[in-house]
């Protein structure tokens, strides 16, 4: 296993190839999600989006030098135009920026149009979104308006990674393993779309843990629990070398567990079940569409719980986590359920009866249509498989 192949993950994304339900569009510095069928076109300074056959004016996204005041007058004097009349302004804070929402009316020789408008600030200015399809006959359109107007974001990368030496001075997170998740981090970001940033902080934290936390909308990854990491695997008889190369398998499923659990809460996914099972599911699902490395980290992860269970660690019938023993098998269940004739000498090692090994193919091709169907709303593209070593 390369020392860096963490980088290479980004290929385990391509198990979540269904088809997106929207599209992610960027312009001047902002970025709506767009229904499936729907067109983007330019004219003049204004970019027009609309369903393709749609033969209105649709949504119109243009760059302004400033922020309106938000009132109707500021709003009136922006617009400088007598066809359009204010009718009502608020100022509107969502998805990470504060901008001015406006009701209005527009008049044409049918008569008047009802229209949305956005004002949304930008690094250089603001940008205008005017929506003309609220008006229109088709609920569906309708609907869509209220859709494309909500998901304005400001556009940029939401994700990074940051490194913080341990504070011990040893041990800790290699460097090279940081690096790794610099490549990695940034290529998911690409694939998924998040309301708002996500920092993953590699960093001490006093206590052995990797954690998601919903209150800074961030992922933690302590030095302290890869030193747990190498501590554990050497109790139990590996090597320095080795128990160092199962760590770099274990911290990547960690991740994506963590990541799992990021997700659930910044997507608002509606899991059931626990979340700590769907977590370890999402990471096994994500490394297994890997190839050997990711089947291997995933292994790995099984290996650890099996490690612990091996030192007596026992965590209390309460916990929100499962015992170790069963977290190791639904993580070789699932590895089971993808590649049956390659797992099936490992189940039976483990005593796994077959009536159970029925189940982990019957749920792999559940929870693998489950999860792809929760993330396909958030799919910016299916990203391409470009492998770093
Ligand atoms: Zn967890």
């Amino acid at each position: 296993m390369s020392k860096t192949w963490v980088g290479s993950i980004v290929v385990a994304l391509c198990v979540f190839t269904a088809t997106a339900r929207a599209e992610l569009v960027e312009i001047n510095g902002i970025e709506l999600s767009v229904p499936a069928g729907w067109g983007k076109a330019t004219k003049g300074k204004a970019t027009m989006l609309a369903p393709k056959a749609f033969k209105g004016r649709g949504i119109e996204v243009f760059a302004i030098p400033k922020m309106p005041e938000a009132t109707v007058e500021g709003v009136q004097k922006l617009l400088g135009s007598e066809k359009i009349t204010v009718k009502k302004v608020a100022p509107l804070e969502r998805n990470g920026w504060k901008g001015v929402a406006v009701v209005g009316q527009v008049a044409t020789p049918k008569g008047n149009v009802d229209m949305d408008l956005l004002v949304v600030p930008v690094k250089d200015g603001a940008v205008m979104i005017i929506s003309f399809i609220m008006a229109d006959q088709d609920p569906v359109l309708r609907q869509a308006n209220a859709t494309v107007l909500l998901s304005a974001r400001l556009a940029g990368p939401r994700m990074s990674v940051t490194f913080t030496p341990p504070k011990s001075g040893t041990g800790g997170i290699p460097k090279d393993f940081a690096d790794a998740m610099n490549v990695l981090v940034p290529k998911l970001d690409a694939m998924l779309f998040l309301p708002g940033p996500l920092p993953v902080n590699i960093m001490s934290c006093g206590k052995i843990n990797a954690f998601y936390s919903p209150a800074t909308h961030s992922i933690t990854m302590c030095h302290e629990l890869w030193d747990d990491f190498i501590k554990l695997f050497t109790s139990v008889g590996l090597d320095e070398a080795k128990a160092t190369r199962v760590a770099r398998g274990v911290y990547v499923f960690t991740f994506f567990h963590e990541f799992g659990h990021a997700l659930v809460f910044e997507l608002g996914l509606p899991i059931t079940g626990k979340g700590e099972d769907a977590a370890d599911e999402l990471a096994t699902l994500m490394l297994s569409g890997v190839g050997a490395k990711g089947h291997e980290a995933a292994l790995e992860a099984a290996f650890w719980f099996e490690s612990m269970v091996a030192k007596g660690y026992k965590n209390p019938f309460w916990d929100e986590h499962s015992f170790n023993d069963q977290r190791s098998v639904a993580i070789t269940c699932l590895l089971y359920g993808a590649d049956k004739a390659r797992y099936e000498p490992l189940m039976k090692k483990k005593g796994i009866p077959p009536t159970r090994l029925a189940k982990c193919t019957r749920d792999y091709g559940q929870r693998y249509q489950a999860w792809n169907k929760l993330l396909a709303p958030y799919h910016r593209k299916v990203a391409t498989a470009a492998a770093s070593k």
